[in-house]
């Protein structure tokens, strides 16, 4: 593998699973089917059509989110949590469009950065949504350089600023490491059992069942909104098709939580197929709105420079 296929992964992760939000965000919540019996074959054009109140191209919190980490990254030099959470503040305030419960909870509690989560969860005891996962791709890929405990470390420690329930930091720590074996050229999903070892023993085996080559999303226990099934869909997606096209249709049409479930997914595709497999009538149109951060809009171009910053 050449540095430039390393770095075509890298881009890919980041821009992936932008295009993966801003191509699912029109389709949250509706049923499955829904966006392939619109746009029945690949390659078609016009998937990118907005709607539900998004403008065609147009990312939502997931991405917004994952540039904020990115961002603090690259200025921190490093991993500063506290700098991230208040990333997170001045953005949950500003009005996004979308922003999860859970999310907007902690964020907005007054708590100090380092229990806020912690306290949200002792009180509602439910924190295993996917959005700590959904928010992943540019640290995955800032920390994929540093190995495999290090990379699973931060995705948990960057979780868990929102997210008081282990399970969705074993999930976040999870979609780290895929993304770190395939940016050095690996298959992730020969990866799982390896990785999954590394899980927290108590919350192993059911992302051993939502992982395995013979689950189904139809299996799921819970909505995709969930940790397990949103990252077992993800893997799921990229497992069954064989381009980045494919993976993301196929997250996307399993309905619910699409924005988040292709983001996932487009992130792992971008991974694993590299930039230039994105195809850039999806690329073209992508807008991630930052609210909060002086009216900033970053595209595609931005979103390229971003990643080229964290994959160095
Ligand atoms: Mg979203």
């Amino acid at each position: 593998m050449t540095p430039a296929d390393r770095t075509s992964r890298a881009l890919g992760t980041v821009l992936g699973s932008a295009v993966g939000d801003a191509l699912g965000a029109p389709f949250e919540f509706g049923p499955e089917g829904a966006f392939s019996a619109r746009f029945p074959k690949p390659g078609g054009g016009g998937e990118m059509c907005g709607g539900g109140g998004w403008d065609p191209g147009e990312a939502t919190d997931d991405t917004q989110m994952a540039v904020l980490v990115g961002e603090s990254l690259l200025e921190c030099g490093g991993l500063e949590l506290a700098d991230i959470f208040r990333r997170f503040q001045r953005w949950a305030v500003s009005g996004p469009k979308d922003i999860g419960l859970q999310t907007e909870d902690v964020l907005t509690s007054g708590e100090p950065w380092d229990f806020a989560a912690a306290l949200h969860f002792q009180v509602n005891q439910r924190a295993a949504g996917n959005g700590a996962l959904m928010r992943a791709a540019t640290s995955a890929v800032y920390f994929a350089g540093g190995g495999t405990e290090a990379t699973m470390d931060a995705g948990r420690r960057i979780a868990a600023l929102t997210h008081g329930d282990r399970a969705a930091w074993e999930g976040t720590a999870l979609f780290h490491e895929l993304v770190r074996v395939a940016l050095s050229g690996g298959d992730p999903l020969d990866a799982l059992p390896g990785a999954l070892d590394l899980v927290h023993p108590d919350h192993r085996a059911r992302y051993t069942a939502v992982l395995a080559p013979d689950w189904h999303p139809d299996q799921a226990t819970e909505f995709n909104g969930a940790v397990w099934p949103c990252l077992g869909s993800a893997v799921w997606a990229l497992r069954t098709t064989d381009s980045y096209e494919g993976a993301v249709r196929a997250a996307v049409d399993l309905g619910g939580d699409t924005d988040t479930v292709a983001a996932v997914t487009g992130g792992l595709a971008g991974a694993v197929y590299g930039a230039d497999a994105i195809p850039s009538r999806w690329t073209e149109p992508l807008q991630v709105p930052l609210p909060g951060f002086d009216g900033r809009v970053l595209r595609a171009a931005e979103l390229v420079g971003l990643a080229e910053r964290l994959a160095r």
